[in-house]
């Protein structure tokens, strides 16, 4: 599931751009940011995390 920059968060955790793979943690609520890279076609993928 990917997500392009605009669209709601949907969940709170770490998030990465699609093209570069570099991480941002976003929090549910707020839109997803452009890629810092400025990533023309980015879109952001949830980096799954094991459960602690
Ligand atoms: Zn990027």
């Amino acid at each position: 599931m990917t997500y392009n920059p605009g669209a709601i968060v949907p969940d709170t955790g770490i998030y990465w751009c699609t093209v570069c793979k570099l991480p941002e943690q976003l929090n549910a609520g707020q839109k997803f940011p452009e890629c810092r890279n400025m990533c023309g076609r980015g879109r952001w993928e949830k980096v799954e995390q094991p459960k602690e």
